[in-house]
């Protein structure tokens, strides 16, 4: 029997608001994870964005606040939200906000790179949920614009991402604010053994729900990869997106500045394209993304940590211009496409010094990724490749006249050897990411720098 909305015991108010949005049926993570959490249950949600997480916590977490029925304290919190990224935390904000519409349910989002001054004026009247990032959250914190004395509940989203990105210390220090009396969720895409320490330390006998095993990737998402120097990208990538007009592209860079550049180049040659990394604004971030979703950019350039978690259903085709250094990563980047039952491309540019990178994608996939163009780079290549970093001489769309799209070019593994494996040792990751490190591991390299705020 198929479970409805109204079989998860929502409150009839939730019913109603639900009826006017897309969401006819819960999904699976849904139909899991509600009951558990309207049951006051803590819980570790292992599930990807785009598979509904956020109303799985955000609906229950209605229920039981509109339950309460009257409003918050001034400068309090009744449940928490922390997200790794400003685009994460909008999007969960802006989720709410359609299932809190028609209630005096207040959501309130604070992000690093927008104006402190009105975060703190609108927290004077306390919220029913907070969504934010942790940076600015300590922030507001410890200028006592907020306290968390009454939060009850306590959702860490996106919490794989969350330790990647240094946070754990912010999350040491958010969590002594919250009373020990309180509801504790927690999901991640993946569950390392850093996660499930954190969970450990966190979370009071969680229960356990899964939707898609981590690392597998949807099924009806076409992958392919080409093997060509790094001068060659840009010009492939042209012809694919000249090949597919009018059709969204998500491409993916390793750093902020390549990343910049490549859309200057794309610009410069006839294309809507726009970017988000780092190095923008939170404003300009926001408007990119805004005409990206109105279809106003056909392509959109991004780094790994600014297109976190976001939600593009358009998206028809996702390039690795770069490819990850983190193998998780392609999964969440492949995600992108393919979203509500429409078809998704992923297309993989690996140059000769990222053979170790796509290796630990296939490993993690359990399988070879079906090459389009060129063949695996032989070991003496990899070997000699520069590393990132070190492969400043060529700019985009300056190599050696291109590959074609699709087509078998020369082939550079060792004669003889056609396909053989490099037996060089991967080249360290390097770029966007801290290490994973575990509670009680090494402190992260200068972690309180990344926090957004
Ligand atoms: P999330 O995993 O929370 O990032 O959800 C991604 C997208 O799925 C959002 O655009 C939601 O509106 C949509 N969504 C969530 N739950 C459902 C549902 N039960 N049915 C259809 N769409 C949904």
């Amino acid at each position: 029997m198929t479970t409805t909305f109204a079989d998860l015991g929502l409150s009839d108010s939730i019913l109603k608001a639900l009826e006017k949005t897309t969401l006819k049926m819960p999904s699976p993570i849904q139909v899991q994870a509600i009951p558990h959490i309207m049951a006051g249950k803590d819980l570790m949600g292992l599930a990807q964005t785009g598979t509904g997480k956020t109303a799985a916590f955000g609906l229950p977490l209605l229920h039981r606040i509109l339950d309460l029925g009257h409003p918050p304290a001034p400068k309090t919190v009744r449940a928490l939200i922390l997200a790794p990224t400003r685009e994460l935390v909008s999007q969960i904000a802006d989720n709410l906000e359609i299932f809190t519409k028609g209630t005096a349910v207040k959501v309130a989002m604070v992000v690093g790179g927008a104006s402190l001054f009105k975060q703190a004026e609108k927290l004077k009247r306390g919220a029913d949920i907070l969504v934010a990032t942790p940076g600015r959250l300590i922030d507001l914190l410890e200028r006592g614009d907020v306290s968390l004395h009454a939060t009850g509940y306590l959702v860490l989203d996106e919490a794989d991402h969350m330790l990647d990105m240094g946070f754990i210390h912010s999350l040491r220090k958010i969590a002594k604010h919250i009373p020990l009396k309180r509801q504790t969720l927690l999901f991640s895409a993946t569950m390392p053994k850093d996660i499930e320490e954190l969970a450990e330390t966190y979370l009071q006998n969680p229960i356990k729900v899964q939707v898609a095993p981590p690392g597998k990737p949807v099924e009806r998402i076409d992958q392919g990869v080409h093997y060509l120097p790094n001068g060659d990208k840009a010009l492939v990538l042209k012809e694919y997106l000249l090949k597919h007009p009018g059709e969204q592209a998500l491409v993916f860079g390793r750093t902020k500045h390549g990343s910049e550049k490549l859309m200057k180049l794309l610009v410069a040659w006839g294309f809507k394209a726009g970017s988000i990394h780092g190095n923008k604004s939170q404003n300009q971030r926001d408007r990119t993304l805004t005409e990206f979703r109105n279809a106003e950019l056909d392509v959109l350039v991004a780094t790994d940590v600014a297109a976190r978690g976001i939600d593009i259903p358009g998206v028809r085709y996702v390039y690795n211009y770069d490819m990850p250094n983190v193998p998780e990563n392609y999964v969440h980047r492949i995600g992108r496409t393919a979203r509500a039952g429409k078809e998704g491309t992923s297309i993989s540019f690996c140059a000769p010094a990222e053979m170790g990178e796509l290796q630990a994608v296939e490993k993690l996939l359990k399988k070879t990724i079906p090459v389009l163009g060129g063949a695996p780079w032989a070991a003496d290549v990899v070997a000699a490749a520069p590393k990132p970093g070190q492969n400043r001489g060529q700019r985009p769309g300056q190599g050696r006249g291109g590959q074609k799209a699709g087509s078998q070019p020369i082939q550079r593994a060792a004669p003889g050897k056609p396909g053989a494996k490099p037996q060089g040792k991967p080249k360290p990751a390097g770029g966007n990411f801290a290490p994973r490190r575990s509670e009680g591991a090494a402190k992260p390299r200068a972690a309180g720098n990344r926090t957004p705020r």
